[in-house]
């Protein structure tokens, strides 16, 4: 198990001889009186706290998924999100098989399907050096080719934009009965024998409150807080690549594209190259531009008008009107943690694997 790490975050108790210490307490005797773990001030907390069977840390795509499968099954449970609101950049996009029949069982896969009707005609990875010209050549054209999947599976594979998929999940929760707070955030948390005693800030009014629950399910991403407190390393191949993920406004792009309707195109001009998708196939769209960090290239580096030039080299149209609306750096990362749980704590999504 790693070092935990030395953020005030929880650290002062999960120390790595805490961890394995209550982890032998937990295993040995999980019921057993006194077995709290809690540090007398947590124990203090824990008798004026908030009750609640689960408590979700993280509000994306996969704290939103549990909270609506946790509502299905008429379990209580209250998810915290620090950010205001849901992501508003389209970020991962290919729903697989798998995920769809999960959504299906839930009763959202068509709503899904009505939030991403603007894809349902994009199929394929194509690759071209230009856009401009007529060369390209298709990866492939189909994501279940000669319909094997759909002969054993009532659901299909979807492309539906995250900023899309998000408000989906985050209705049918809510429809459910889910107390889901934007805007607030998990500041710490103790665990012991019986629960989980969890300390979060509404930071819109900064009011501080405890929350007791029986689990916590950390949905709390790559770099999961949570599972820093823990202590729980990872291991794998780790970092892949980095981009940064540009969403732009192109009024003549959708000319040029005609009727390639892919899922991504790879460009591969060796001066500026990057994959562009569609987000509506007409005027919007996302540009993911190399990222090297290893060779010292800033984020600040990619101005505005640097990005605009970069994409119209790509695409080979050194005339396209470019209106830049967002950016994100983002990393795909090869990482599995050590471990999914510890004790009354699951690790889920990106907190879990990236
Ligand atoms: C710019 C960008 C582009 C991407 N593009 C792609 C793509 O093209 N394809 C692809 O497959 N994937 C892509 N991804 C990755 C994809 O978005 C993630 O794999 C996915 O969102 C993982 O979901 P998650 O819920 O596990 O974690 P996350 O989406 O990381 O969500 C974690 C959430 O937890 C919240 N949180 C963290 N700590 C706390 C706390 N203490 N209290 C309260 N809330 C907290 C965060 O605010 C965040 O909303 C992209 C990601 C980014 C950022």
């Amino acid at each position: 198990m790693r070092r935990p790490s030395d953020r005030s975050w929880g650290a002062p108790t999960y120390g790595a001889r805490f961890v394995s210490h209550l982890r032998e307490r937990l295993v040995r005797a999980p019921n057993g009186p006194g077995n709290t773990g809690h540090s007398s001030k947590m124990n203090r907390l824990a008798e004026t706290a908030e009750r609640v069977p689960v408590l979700i840390a993280g509000g994306s795509l996969v704290g939103l998924s549990a909270s609506l499968f946790l509502g299905r099954l008429e379990i209580g449970h209250l998810l915290v999100e620090k950010h205001p609101r849901t992501s508003h950049h389209p970020r991962g996009r290919g729903n697989n098989i798998r995920t769809m029949e999960l959504y299906r069982t839930a009763g959202v896969e068509s709503a899904i399907r009505e939030a991403a009707a603007v894809l349902a005609d994009n199929h394929g990875i194509m690759q071209t050096p230009s856009l401009a010209g007529e060369e390209h050549n298709w990866l492939f054209r189909d994501i279940d080719p000669g319909g094997k999947a759909a002969r054993i599976s009532p659901s299909a594979w979807c492309l539906c934009s995250q900023n899309d998929l998000e408000p989906v999940l985050l209705k049918a929760a809510q429809d459910l009965g889910g107390d889901l707070r934007f805007g607030t955030e998990l500041l710490s948390f103790e665990q012991d024998a019986d629960g989980v005693t969890a300390v979060i800030l509404d930071r819109r009014t900064e009011a501080r409150s405890t929350v007791r629950a029986d689990y916590l399910i950390a949905a709390d991403g790559p770099r999961s807080p949570v599972r820093e407190a823990l202590g729980i390393g990872q291991s794998g191949h780790g970092e892949l690549f980095h981009n940064v993920s540009i969403t732009f406004r192109a009024k003549r792009l959708a000319d040029v594209v005609g009727d390639r309707r892919f899922i991504a195109c790879y460009l591969t001009n060796p001066e500026a190259d990057g994959a562009l998708l569609p987000v509506d196939n007409q005027e919007q769209w996302v540009f993911h531009a190399p990222w090297h960090p290893e060779r010292g290239e800033a984020l600040e580096e990619f101005t505005d008008e640097r990005c605009a030039q970069h994409i119209r080299t790509a695409i080979g149209m050194p005339d396209l009107e470019v209106e830049i609306t967002g950016k994100a750096p983002w990393h795909a990362a090869e990482r599995v943690a050590d471990t999914y749980g510890f004790g009354r704590v699951f690790l889920a999504g990106d907190s879990a694997h990236e």
